[in-house]
């Protein structure tokens, strides 16, 4: 097996004590209503207590004093349990207290006696994604990788993503097996509605570049959700306007079964696989192949590698002819 060493921390975690207090009831959740009505915009970072980034582009939002043209912004830092324990000695070990914050986002976990630290915030956070129109989760990734969008499968949040200018790659997926993410929460889910939910990948956890990721998708996102108006929004935020490649359809996802799995080379993600039966990766001795002409890899990490967790998903982009 490769031997995971943690990746160097670029970007210091944020001090988020200013935002402790608020008029909300609920610690680390502000709120910024405009004149007019319009969207409910939910803005959330810390998910995952590790992933940053995105905290520190709503720190820097919060610190703008932007008020929405219309409707309401919400900023949450969710798992701020977690992130008080970050240590950039072991940056890894953060990402949960308890549990995955991102894995609890069912009626049925959320209305059960179960507690845990994680599930506890998660029901004082559900007001605010209850009520949300918009939600844009913003996350990182354990390895270096381009910056994704996971759209889930609804069409409304493909086109929402495709839509913003951004050369954020969108992967389409179904979620995780082993519990329901927030941006699956509810009515995110339901074909007929309209709400809108994207989450943000936004780069390696600890990378500087993540932290320009995160800036750029909120607001475009903001003003995309009818919050604000582009001209609002301060210097420096945007990076250029960008086409976005076509979706990637997530149609497997590579399981690990031993702790003896392996790359055949260090992909980073997007990697396209030109033939079905290549070999990408070796498991207990056995080789893992590509079930598909021109498959291509997303987010292949073995840095929590243990037997069951997923180390790489496979997915079509859109527009391809299907092998
Ligand atoms: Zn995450």
């Amino acid at each position: 097996m490769s031997v995971a060493a943690p990746h160097p921390v670029q970007i210091a975690p944020p001090g988020l004590s200013r935002w402790a207090h608020s008029a909300t009831g609920v610690d680390h959740v502000q709120e910024r209503a405009g004149a007019q009505p319009g969207p409910e915009v939910l803005v959330t970072a810390l998910v995952h207590g590790n992933e940053y980034s995105g905290a520190m582009a709503l720190d820097a939002f919060l610190r703008t004093g932007l008020v929405p043209r219309r409707g309401r912004i919400t900023a949450a830092f969710c798992n701020t349990a977690a992130f008080a324990r970050f240590d950039s000695g072991q940056p890894d070990a953060s990402r949960f207290v308890d549990e995955d914050f991102n894995r609890v986002w069912s009626a049925r976990s959320l209305d059960s006696e179960r507690a845990s630290q994680e599930l506890l915030r998660a029901r004082e956070l559900r007001p605010f994604v209850d009520r949300a129109t918009h939600l844009l989760d913003l996350h990182s990734m354990h390895e270096p990788c381009a910056p994704l969008f996971v759209t889930g499968m609804l069409p409304r949040n493909i086109a929402f993503a495709q839509a913003l200018g951004t050369p954020v790659q969108a992967v389409v997926d179904e979620g995780h097996a082993d519990g329901v993410r927030m941006r699956d929460y509810g009515p995110f889910g339901e074909p007929a509605g309209s709400r809108i939910a994207l989450l943000l990948e936004a780069g390696q956890h600890w990378e500087l570049s993540s932290l320009h990721a995160a800036r750029n998708v909120l607001m475009r996102f903001l003003v995309q959700a009818g919050a604000l108006d582009r001209a609002d929004v301060p210097t420096g935020w945007l990076l250029p306007d960008a086409l976005p490649p076509p979706p990637i359809h997530v149609t497997h996802r590579v399981v690990a079964r031993s702790m003896d799995f392996e790359f055949s080379q260090d992909f980073r993600g997007g990697e396209t696989i030109r033939r079905s039966g290549t070999a990408i990766a070796s498991d207990a001795g056995q080789p893992v192949v590509t079930p598909y002409d021109d498959c291509v890899l997303v987010m292949p990490s073995v840095r929590q590698l243990r037997p069951g967790v997923t180390t790489v998903r496979l997915g079509r982009r859109q527009g391809r002819v299907l092998g």
